[in-house]
């Protein structure tokens, strides 16, 4: 049975969604601070982790996650939406994030698509291209044998242009590949991945080593780098 720790507070917002998860027929296990999910994740499928709770903020229950070694996909609720930014930004280690209030069918495609993921990444090979090698398996990712430290979104990013170097991956692409769950994302989202993305692989737009801007088309990772 696929079991989902659920860390939320509000328990207007966990009882329903406790009962929701479970008619889908997930093992649900619902805890109410930071602490408590934390220790629940060892075990879980994945994490459902509202962002504003008692004890340990939600960024710092993801990164004590991550701390653990653990690969379980995380789905973060945010009670506004300029938490988004801070939720994508701070590489906290969530994989997907949803606004309050949010429609439970939504919620659910969500979940769905980040326990899909999980299930096709398993037994997945590594893509290297130059420096840079994606390990689909472990979800991680590595410039000159050095890892990063990338988000859920810039990790299926860097996954589909690496999987496709010395191509075009055209806008349109990238945008059904990585942000299926969520067709309605501003295409806006893409170009501040690509950015933070070439951040943290060291390169330069201008000129570029990695990810070339294709204008009018899309990105291409360069595999002669
Ligand atoms: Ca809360």
């Amino acid at each position: 049975m696929t079991r989902i720790v659920l860390v939320e507070d509000d328990p207007t917002i966990s009882e329903p969604l406790t009962r929701a998860l479970s008619r889908e027929g997930y093992d649900v296990e619902w805890h109410g601070s930071g602490a408590g999910g934390v220790d629940a994740a060892d075990t879980a499928d994945l994490v459902i982790l509202d962002l504003g709770l008692p004890d340990i903020d939600g960024v710092d229950v993801a990164r004590r996650i991550r701390d653990k070694g653990l690969q379980v996909p995380i789905l973060m609720l945010t009670a506004r939406a300029d938490e988004v930014d801070l939720v994508v930004g701070l590489d906290a280690g969530a994989d997907d994030y949803v606004t309050k209030p949010f429609r439970l069918a939504e919620l659910l495609a969500r979940v769905r698509a980040l326990l899909r993921r999980r299930s096709s990444d398993e037994g997945a090979a590594d893509v290297s291209v130059g420096g840079v090698r994606v390990d689909v398996a472990a979800h991680r990712a590595f410039l000159d044998d050095k890892e990063i430290q990338l988000s859920g979104k810039e990790f299926d990013l860097l996954h589909v242009l690496v999987a496709n170097a010395g191509s075009v991956v055209s806008r349109d692409t990238l945008m059904h590949e990585v942000w299926a769950a969520d067709p309605g994302a501003p295409s806006k989202t893409l170009d501040m991945h690509v950015s933070w993305l070439r951040r943290k692989l060291g390169d330069d737009a201008t000129n570029p080593r990695f990810i070339t801007t294709v204008r009018g088309m899309g990105f291409r990772f360069e595999n002669d780098n």
